[in-house]
């Protein structure tokens, strides 16, 4: 007879463990392994006794490897303990521990499993907008507090049927602990109103929605982070309408398809694009639009690309059939304010817009836009990270101070790390109202509470008027300040473990430089500790500030100016033809005293002065739209370009983008195509980069490159940088889990902070 001890062993589990399926997990592995002892989740993730024989003690511990889909293990702790003589395997009620780091899972879009029940007419779920099970469904927007239990989610005051309830305590059923778990007899219902507030009693508010939709109604929606505002995608006249009432004039719409055939329809998604749209995430995914593509003008208008997705949630695949098929999805807000989450806010604030609302009882707690991608080069490239993303974390390579960095002002984001993770915020939005603000506050006290993070360091940019930095002087912690292109490379070192030193290119639009100038066309020499200001853009006047911003025309003018002077009246060229010469008399005089307009070495300016001067754009109606005309018009088999000038001033390189400028009045003169000197000046710039890194590289002797800033979601531009730099012995680093926009900065101002 072969003796076999029996051994207990405790083990703690920490990482994305709540919410995922984990303990029906543990408790069929049990079972598995002829295991007794308990599981059960407390504050820091989950912890497991099992009791029985050596090697099946082993087999358990081995299969702990390939857990469910969403669950992520961040370490694995076993403890040998004497045998205590457990009888059975049981899920033991969540300790509260003192210790509250437990990883909240993101939002999911609806599962394979889940789907095939809504769509089966003998399940009892056939058609429920709320169907979830533990592998799908809503999270981070429901949850109040941790641990993620029911009671402690948006859920709690539904209660179970039996049913339901049977299927939630069975630890073989795909159901168990599914904390939003919820069925037509028991869980949230749809409600279908009209503006003033009247119930439409239909019994099939969604059916009727999808018929009012086809009809052209403009239906806000209450989604999984917030409001919809939907319109068929096909009807023009309504989609336009849509635009008037929401004051959005040129910004394009997101669209959800009703499937995958849909986008191949008016899109053309690589395969790395469709995994994207398919993934349990569901961003919304930037796709080049197919030419002649049967979809409203007004959808995007002045672009080529789409931004599609699919249905994420049951509600949303209630509201396409065989005839509607297409649908603007857009955030439910006026023009540039957050978007609705609240249903009593909702109906106040969209209440202009929306034709009908399509409300549900179940509670946003926190607001959550849609993620936005653009793949590029067979990843993801962010251009809003939120549903879906956060709040996993971040890793850092190693841990450090608990820090709490505050961003930007436009794109806003925060983050808060606690040992080697950072928790990046969903997209906050655009510091500049009220209600921002707020968001923005609440949202920093959620993620403390969450994950008990008490910092010790508070990190903002160094623009003195920023909201986030005014913000920062109301906090009662040591406060860091980051310079703007300095935390932009730092997010890229950041998602890559680099410690540094590093060569970086940050290009975007403005940030405040460190001599009280706007910068924002930068080649740093970055360490964790500083950065050094190997290169920049030549300074020029922006004139009228803000205003220089939404008037690429007087870009372009101030860098006409600057090589044509006195001639540049006299140059027959249609841009100087058009130009109001009052105005710009005015606004010279302004430049030259001055006033107003204050000296910049921005990147994102020089697109748009280019933008403005060949014609594509001399107004914009939203942030970056010059820049992202002027990429589109680009043709991409051009291989011609001009070169930018270069001098040293006190060591450091002077960009000087006059010669390109230059050439470029010679280019209109000869009458070449618009697309041609587009793609001729993307090319300039990215040989002046590679030019320029390869300058840096000699004075320095690094071959690490970060490419970051807002001006790199110029996937033309990125693009031409790879090719010149292929084979030429650079290592090239760019974001890819947050935004090259702002979106990324807190993530840079905070990995630089956790190191002082
Ligand atoms: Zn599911
Ligand atoms: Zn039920
Ligand atoms: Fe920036």
């Amino acid at each position: 007879m072969i003796f076999m001890a029996r051994i207990r062993v405790h083990i703690r589990i920490e990482g994305v463990v709540q919410g995922v399926g984990f303990r029906p997990f543990i408790y069929n592995l049990a079972q598995k392994h002829g295991l007794t002892g308990w599981v059960r989740n407390d504050e820091k993730g989950v912890q497991i006794e099992v009791e029985g024989e050596g090697d099946e003690i082993q087999g358990f511990l081995s299969d702990l490897n390939s857990p469910p889909p969403l669950a992520r293990i961040e370490k694995i702790s076993p403890r040998d303990l004497p045998p205590a003589g457990y009888k059975g395997f049981e899920i033991r009620e969540s300790e509260r521990g003192p210790e509250k780091a437990a990883l909240i899972p993101p939002d999911i879009a609806i599962c394979g499993d889940c789907l095939r029940e809504f769509s089966d007419q003998e399940d009892r779920r056939f058609h429920y907008p709320f169907i979830n099970c533990t592998n799908c469904g809503p999270r981070f927007t429901i949850i109040k507090d941790v641990p993620y239990d029911r009671e402690k989610t948006t859920m709690a005051v539904f209660q179970m049927c039996p049913a339901c309830a049977r299927e939630y305590r069975d630890p073989g059923n795909r159901r168990f602990h599914a904390e939003p778990n919820a069925c037509p007899d028991c869980g949230p219902g749809l409600r279908l109103f009209d503006p003033a507030g009247q119930e439409i009693p239909v019994p099939d508010p969604a059916g009727e929605a999808r018929k009012l939709l086809k009809e052209g109604a403009i239906v806000a929606v209450k989604g999984m982070g917030g409001f919809h505002l939907a319109v068929s995608a096909r009807n023009e006249e309504a989609v336009s309408r849509l635009r008037s009432r929401k004051y959005r004039e040129d910004k394009p719409f997101a669209l959800m398809a009703r499937d995958l055939a849909v986008i191949r329809e008016l899109c053309e998604p690589d395969q790395e694009a469709e995994k994207l749209l398919e993934s349990r995430e569901a961003p919304i995914v930037i796709l080049p639009g197919k030419t002649g593509a049967r979809i409203a003008p007004s959808v995007a208008p002045f672009q080529n690309n789409l931004g599609m997705m699919l249905p994420y949630t049951p509600l949303h695949h209630l509201l396409f059939d065989r005839e509607l098929d297409c649908l603007v999805m857009t955030s439910g807000n006026v023009s540039d304010e957050p978007i609705a989450y609240r249903d009593k806010e909702a109906r106040k604030r969209l209440a202009g817009i929306a034709d009908y609302f399509l409300f549900h009882n179940r509670e946003i707690h926190t607001r959550c836009d849609d993620s936005v991608i653009k793949p590029f080069r067979g990843g993801a490239a962010f251009l809003r990270r939120a549903r879906g993303y956060v709040p996993t974390p971040i890793r850092f390579v190693s841990g450090g101070k608990s820090v709490l960095a505050l961003g930007a002002e436009l794109k806003n984001t925060f983050c808060l790390t606690k040992g080697n993770q950072a928790f990046v915020s969903h997209h906050i939005g655009d510091l500049e109202n009220f209600e921002t603000l707020q968001a923005f506050k609440e949202g920093i006290e959620h993620f403390q509470r969450f994950f008990e993070i008490a910092p010790e360091l508070v990190a903002c940019d160094l623009h003195p008027d920023y909201l986030s930095t005014r913000h920062a002087r109301e906090i009662n912690l040591p406060r860091v300040g980051v310079q703007h292109h300095y935390a932009h490379a730092l997010s890229v070192m950041a998602e890559h473990g680099l410690s540094g030193p590093v060569l970086a290119v940050t290009m975007d639009g403005t940030g405040y430089g460190d001599d009280g100038t706007i910068w924002g066309g930068e080649f740093l020499e970055v360490f964790l500790q500083g950065y050094r200001r190997l290169a920049h853009i030549r300074y020029i006047h922006l004139p009228g500030g803000e205003q220089g911003i939404k008037e690429p025309w007087r870009m372009a003018a101030v860098y006409l100016d600057r090589i044509a002077g006195e001639k540049m009246a006299g140059l027959d060229i249609p841009f100087v033809r058009n130009l109001d010469l009052e105005k710009w008399s005015v606004l010279k005089a302004a430049v030259k005293r001055g006033i107003n307009s204050p000296p910049c070495s921005s990147a994102g300016r020089l697109f748009d002065a280019v933008s403005a001067l060949i014609g594509v754009r001399g107004t914009v109606r939203y942030e970056g739209q010059a820049a992202i005309e002027l990429e589109q018009a680009a043709r991409p088999d051009e291989p011609g370009e001009y070169l930018f000038g270069f001098g040293e001033v006190k060591g450091i390189l002077i960009i000087d983008p006059d010669p390109v400028i230059q050439a470029v009045v010679e280019e209109i003169r000869k009458g070449t195509d618009k697309s041609v000197i587009s793609a001729r000046f993307h090319n300039s710039v990215a040989r002046m980069i590679a030019r320029v890194a390869g300058w840096m590289r000699e004075r320095t002797g690094h071959s690490s490159l970060a490419l970051s800033g807002g001006v790199f979601q110029n996937h033309f531009l990125l693009n031409r940088v790879f090719e010149l730099l292929e084979g030429s012995g650079f290592t090239i680093y760019i974001n890819r889990q947050v935004p090259a926009n702002d979106g990324g900065i807190s993530l840079g101002q905070a990995y630089y902070a956790m190191h002082q």
